[in-house]
């Protein structure tokens, strides 16, 4: 542990995460079930209607700065409010702190101009419009991007995008994308891409399907696309950043987005965890021996306990890390945490389907979605193989080992 390294909920947030518990419970929990089996366009007018909740109960966009209209919680605070909001599939976009809407707005806080952050920043923060971000392709390897087949080429003051991605999550709806395209074939690997603002109803901008994900192709923002590019025209001004930063960018954008996933991940392990608690203790398998009485659930119910607390303190060690000594720092951590907590949620969530058996499987719980949704958390933002290459070849180093 490190000095002044301090995770107690400081006097001004404990309120608010008082605050935001009991909204999560008492408002968003109950609108979980139409959720869970159900279309997301269908239920936009009461996701709407509590989002105007969330901004009348002042917890609107935990963390955006509060010159963009949120709170400006640090990468700490916003860990602790991301692990309650994380609890039920709704509760980030209700609090306009979901994927990849959040991580759109950092890069543009960060890099938009002011005319982009006018046009695209804005409105996004007010929850007014949402976004996507558009890298992977399906015919070369995310885990690899920059091999990357899309190409975003000069036409006087306009770029001309051509190019076939998928898995643009939330793309169905979205009022622009931001994407990843070659500017500069000849520059070095990582320096050969920019990102891109395109608004979606530029022509040449085609969404060719939303991809069926474990039997669930979802709609508007709950899904991930394969979208077309052909001919798409846009002003240079909407590229962010210089020429060639794409990588860059991307990576700044990746090490808060990790702690951001990985804090959801850990209120979806609470709530697994807790259900899975309740099911032991209600569910006999003859009168007066429930399953918790077994030595197996036993394990299982310590085992989770275990991971998710051991998960928890090293999310926040690493969001601590980035707050006070920068990204650079953290970057061994946020590679552990990433696939050390999509693996305690795999496992946890698999544990309670098991403990609730067929009915772990229905959709009249939130277990199956969280299943369903949640298996690319090992995939997503760098696979679980990936991150510990990196990590395992830092260490190795200073042993001497070199290949
Ligand atoms: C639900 C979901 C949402 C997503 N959302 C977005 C989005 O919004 N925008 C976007 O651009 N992309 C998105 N992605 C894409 C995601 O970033 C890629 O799937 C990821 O980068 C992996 O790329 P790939 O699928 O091409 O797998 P590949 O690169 O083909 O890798 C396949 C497998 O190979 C293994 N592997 C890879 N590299 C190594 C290695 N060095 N050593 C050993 N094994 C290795 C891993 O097990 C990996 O899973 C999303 C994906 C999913 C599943």
């Amino acid at each position: 542990m490190l000095r002044g390294m301090d995770f107690a909920p400081s006097e001004t947030l404990q309120p608010l995460l008082d605050k935001i518990q009991r909204f999560v419970t008492e408002e968003a929990l109950p609108l979980e079930p139409t959720f869970v089996g159900g279309s997301f366009r269908a239920m936009l007018p009461e996701l709407n209607r509590l989002r105007r909740r969330v901004k009348e109960l002042g917890l609107w966009g935990p963390q955006i700065p509060k010159e963009h209209g949120g709170l400006g919680l640090t990468l700490l605070e916003h860990g602790q409010v991301s692990e309650l909001l994380g609890r039920t599939p709704i509760g980030h976009y209700l609090f306009n702190c979901q994927a990849p809407d959040a991580g759109n707005m950092e890069i543009l806080i960060s890099h938009g101009t002011p005319e982009q952050k006018k046009q695209f920043l804005e409105p996004l923060a007010r929850g007014e419009i949402r976004s996507c971000f558009s890298m992977t392709e399906p015919e070369l390897p995310g885990s690899n991007p920059t091999l990357m087949a899309t190409t975003a080429r000069l036409d006087g003051d306009h770029y001309v995008i051509d190019g076939h991605k998928w898995f643009t999550s939330a793309a169905d709806g979205a009022a622009f994308a931001i994407v990843m395209a070659v500017t500069n074939p000849d520059a070095a690997p990582h320096l050969r891409a920019s990102q891109i603002i395109v608004p979606t109803n530029t022509p040449g901008f085609e969404l060719v399907r939303n991809i069926s994900v474990m039997g669930h192709a979802g709609d508007d923002y709950a899904t991930h696309a394969e979208l077309r590019y052909t001919n798409v025209r846009v002003p240079v001004t909407n590229r962010l950043g210089h020429e060639g930063s794409g990588f860059l960018i991307a990576q700044e954008r990746l090490g808060p987005g990790r702690i951001h996933h990985c804090m959801r991940w850990i209120g979806i392990c609470e709530r697994a965890f807790d259900l899975m608690c309740q099911r032991a203790a209600s569910r006999e398998l003859q009168p007066g021996k429930p399953l918790g009485s077994k030595q197996i659930v036993q394990a299982w119910v310590a085992e989770s306990r275990a991971e998710i607390d051991a998960a928890r303190l090293m999310v926040l060690r690493a969001a601590w890390t980035i707050d006070t000594r920068g990204l650079y720092e953290a970057r061994e951590q946020v590679s552990l945490i990433k696939f050390f907590v999509a693996g305690v949620l795999d496992r946890v969530v698999d544990r309670a389907i098991q403990v609730h058996g067929a009915l772990g499987v229905t959709d009249d719980t939130p277990l199956a979605w969280f299943y369903r949704q949640e298996r690319a958390a090992r995939i997503y933002d760098g696979p679980d193989e990936v991150h510990k290459m990196v990590v395992a070849k830092r260490i190795l180093k200073k042993y001497g080992v070199t290949a």
